[in-house]
């Protein structure tokens, strides 16, 4: 089934019902938001796109997203969201990749590099495509038919198509009611994060359930904006990456505000520290629920529940705190060993989930695709371990793990650990390659006064709570840490300053 059909139905049952906000304004109600979503479908048929065609969107977060994607599923074509704030020439990468036949974009760079029809929301054409009449409902698509090309971002190498069909979208969605959020007709979900990414996806079982979507003015994240939105529209539910939420608390702190309209926050896609979790949670109260999960099977493989998050009195609390919680209802979890037998639970392997969520494959990717599809799995690529209550503790990327002098270190425990000393704002932990280890620990520090910590008190907070082996042999003071434009840091940069440094 197309997921645009859950527009359709929405827009019959409930019509009257706000659906798109600019802000505290709402822009259109769900009839509204139906209709142009079935003239931009209309329009891009007149055009000759249909089923099996890509159409692109790269722009920032605005109003004029949602009809766009469900214009784009309206047709019965795939949607390629890339991420608005990437650069004119990574953005061209994607559409060339995904073969993409039209583009929505503001971007003039992009627009004339790719030498394909590109249709910018701000202008006249739009509107026209948006009153195209024709489409009165959307194309039928079967549940393996593409609906969205997510495109990761791109942490480990150049970002992979992974293509996500109706049925996995739909799925996902319906797995986020029952395990991340209720979804409700009174709720409205905010669009603080990318919508290209994690956060754009749960825009369907907000429209399936008929409610509120609000798009910031500002098109990203403001922690003041967020917080006056919050009050004024009550019920708010947002994604927001861990640096979001520790913005969101700093703001809440500096300024009393305490976030009484909003209704959950769900946090994943990067580490979430446990005093940081614990930070926010008295800031906000037990509004928080974690997701993990990746493009490959989105956005979740786990749920860290709200129950969890807020039961301070459970023994195992600080635990699962540092866990990213159980498989959620579509999904089977494994943690295996090298040659793909299941690990018993306190053993370290790679993750591995199989359910209907988990992507067709990456387009055009097949080395790609026989690593991380593997006998009916997905490989996710990351390390993690299953306790006996099956709440799994994400380790590191595979790739991040540090091999010093023949043991294993975790860069996150390391990381953890830093984070507990008052003047270490933010850190991260890679390894370097050294003669005499193999490896060695090497912590990137941001600190929060203007003077570094001293580096002793620094092995202090480390051999306070984990082995000795495991703290940085050298540490590296850093302004910021580099991160990609969802926020994450990229440690494949810090590994190559070192190098840098090293020569
Ligand atoms: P690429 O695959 O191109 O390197 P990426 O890893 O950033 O990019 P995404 O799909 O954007 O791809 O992110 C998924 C990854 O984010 C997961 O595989 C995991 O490593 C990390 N992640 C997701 N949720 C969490 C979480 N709750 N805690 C810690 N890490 C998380």
């Amino acid at each position: 089934m197309n997921p645009a059909e859950w527009l359709a139905r929405t827009a019959r049952s409930v019509p009257e019902a706000p659906a798109l906000f600019r802000g505290a304004r709402v822009v259109a109600d769900y009839a509204g938001f139906a209709r142009r979503a079935a003239g931009i479908g209309a329009a891009l048929a007149a055009r000759g796109i249909g089923p099996g065609d890509r159409v692109a969107i790269f722009l920032p977060n605005s109003v004029d997203y949602l009809p766009i994607l469900y214009g784009i599923l309206w047709a019965g074509a795939t949607a390629v969201p890339i991420n608005g704030k990437l650069h004119a020439k990574e953005a061209g990468w994607i559409v060339e990749h995904s073969a993409t036949k039209f583009v929505f974009t503001g971007d003039a760079a992009l627009s004339e590099a790719c030498g394909l029809p590109c249709v910018d929301p701000a202008t006249e054409a739009f509107a026209e495509m948006q009153g195209t009449p024709g489409l009165e409902a959307p194309c039928p698509m079967a549940g393996s038919d593409a609906a969205w090309l997510f495109y990761t971002s791109g942490t480990t190498g150049r970002p992979k198509g992974a293509v996500l069909t109706c049925g996995n979208v739909m799925a996902a969605s319906l797995a986020y009611l029952a395990d991340v959020d209720d979804v409700a007709r009174e709720d409205a979900a905010l669009y603080a994060a990318p919508m290209s990414h994690g956060a754009g996806l749960y825009n369907f079982i907000h429209v399936l359930r008929g409610a509120r979507h609000v798009v910031p003015e500002s098109g990203g994240f403001d922690p003041a904006e967020i917080m006056g939105l919050a009050a004024e529209l009550g019920n708010i539910s947002m994604f927001a990456a861990p640096t979001m939420v520790k913005r969101l608390v700093d703001f809440a702190q500096r300024s009393g505000a305490d976030g009484a309209g909003i209704k959950t926050i769900v946090y994943g896609g990067g580490p979430m520290y446990v005093a940081d979790i614990q930070a926010a949670l008295k800031v906000f109260g037990p509004k928080f629920v974690q997701i993990y999960g990746q493009g490959e099977a989105p956005m979740t493989i786990t749920a860290l529940s709200r129950q969890d998050i807020a039961d301070s009195d459970h023994p195992d609390w600080l635990r699962r705190l540092a866990s990213v919680g159980k498989a959620h209802s579509v999904a089977e979890v494994r943690v295996l060993g090298e040659d793909g037998t299941p690990l018993p639970p306190g053993q370290i392997g790679e993750i591995a989930v199989r359910g209907p969520q988990v992507m067709q494959g990456y387009l055009d990717n097949p080395d790609a695709n026989a690593k991380a599809l593997r006998d009916g799995w997905l490989w996710t690529g990351d390390l993690g371990q299953l306790d006996e209550n099956g709440y799994l503790t994400l380790h590191d990327r595979a790739k991040d793990l540090v091999i010093s002098g023949g043991s294993n270190i975790y860069p996150r425990e390391v990381e953890e650990a830093l984070l507990t000393h008052p003047e270490v704002s933010e850190v991260s932990v890679v390894g370097a390659p050294d003669p005499e280890w193999g490896e060695i620990v090497v912590a990137f520090v941001v600190a929060s006064g203007a003077t570094p910590p001293e580096t002793a008190a620094l092995d202090a907070a480390c051999t306070a709570l984990i082995a000795r082996f495991k703290k940085p042999k050298r540490y590296v003071f850093v302004k910021d840490l580099p991160k990609n434009n969802y926020g994450k840091v990229l440690k494949t940069e810090l590994r190559e300053r070192l190098a840098a440094m090293a020569v």
